[in-house]
């Protein structure tokens, strides 16, 4: 604390990324990062870009990688919106199209970044309590809000909401934006960007962070009507004109350009969660279904933190949240077939 601050500085609480240990021999199942590599098309997109090229600033608006993303939809790239990783594109999403009078709407379980961007920008929110199966029900989403926001599928249960529920919720929301936060729908689930020419409250998030392998490079992006991105696109140019850099630019059309790469790695990643499922239940876990590159998983005896605790002194590490309701599940990103092996082997001695 300093009396250099700004007032508000003082009273943030903010947002605690999983931890990016510097050990290299860690087994790390805890970011949900993706654990194939990126497509080896993305690498070579890199090389060509890193060049005498690099002292000219990027294009503001990003029209090549807009378009090639625009392109991997079938949509105009009027209605595309990129950022320096989706957390970016949330954090002006926040500020541009959140700050109303009425609480914003987000589920009592989900991203824990949310309410951070609430204390940021002064957003006043209430959560809506999941179900008793850990679900979205979108019949409890009817209070008068100033928008509502959710990861699909949900974050850090990785239960998947049906397209048709997203339209009942566009259908009786619509004088508030509602947000669906994307990042991890390509491991299962059906993208709402097939709605956003429907409804001009919708809004979708998606992140190249997870099923595109590209945490480290930060492109996120959003996809809505043209009078929703020129709200972001205020904002961004009212911060960082640049928030994409060439590099990150060049790879992010090479990750869209290159599908098969795209599809047959989310599907190994899929064919990996079905084996870390059954693997888990045979060790007496309940597994909530996921649709994601992660499970949320309780064990019937023993206690989450004290497996987090056991799996850590082996090397692995999975996140726990110290949070009500959730204290007993462990979440675990699904990692290659040898780090899957070796989680459950690990787990077999623990519990
Ligand atoms: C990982 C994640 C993000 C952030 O992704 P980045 O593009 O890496 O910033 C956003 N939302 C959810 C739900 C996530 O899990």
């Amino acid at each position: 604390m300093s009396r250099f601050w700004s007032g508000f500085v003082k009273e943030l609480d903010p947002y605690v990324p999983g931890e990016q240990p510097k050990l290299a021999n860690l087994t790390k199942l805890n970011t949900n990062e993706n654990p194939y590599g990126p497509s080896p098309k993305v690498i070579e997109a890199i090389r060509m870009a890193a060049s005498d090229r690099l002292r000219l600033y990027p294009d503001p608006t990003s029209a090549e990688l807009r378009q090639a993303i625009a392109d991997f939809y079938q949509i105009d790239s009027a209605y595309v919106f990129v950022g320096n990783g989706s957390d970016e594109v949330l954090g002006h999403v926040f500020n541009a199209l959140f700050r109303h009078e009425a609480p914003i709407l987000f589920p009592d379980i989900s991203y824990s970044f949310y309410p951070v961007y609430c204390q940021l920008y002064q957003i006043s929110f209430d959560k809506v309590p999941l179900n008793d199966a850990f679900e979205i029900d979108v019949d409890n989403y009817s209070n008068t809000n100033g928008g509502i926001i959710f990861p699909n599928p949900n974050a850090p249960t990785g239960c998947l909401l049906a397209l048709s529920d997203i339209e009942k919720l566009l259908r009786k929301n619509t004088d508030s934006v509602v947000v669906i936060d994307e990042a991890y729908i390509d491991f299962g689930g059906e993208s709402a960007v097939s709605l956003v020419k429907d409804y001009p409250n919708l809004l979708v998030v998606q992140t190249m962070s997870k099923s595109r392998s590209l945490a480290g490079l930060r492109i996120g992006y959003a996809i809505g009507q043209p009078e929703l991105i020129e709200a972001l696109v205020r904002v961004k140019d009212s911060f960082n004109s640049y928030p994409v850099d060439s590099l990150a630019s060049a790879a992010g059309i090479a990750a869209m350009k290159d599908k098969a790469y795209f599809k047959d790695t989310c599907q190994a990643v899929i064919d990996e969660r079905n084996k870390v499922v059954t693997g888990l239940q045979e060790l007496g876990f309940d597994v909530l279904p996921s649709a994601a590159n992660f499970v949320f998983a309780s064990h019937k005896q023993a206690k989450a933190a004290d497996i987090a605790a056991g799996l850590r002194k082996e090397g692995i590490i999975v996140r726990h949240f110290n949070k009500p309701r959730i204290e007993q599940f462990l979440r675990i990103s699904i990692g290659t077939a040898t780090e899957n092996q070796q989680l459950l082997s690990v787990m077999d001695t623990l519990v």
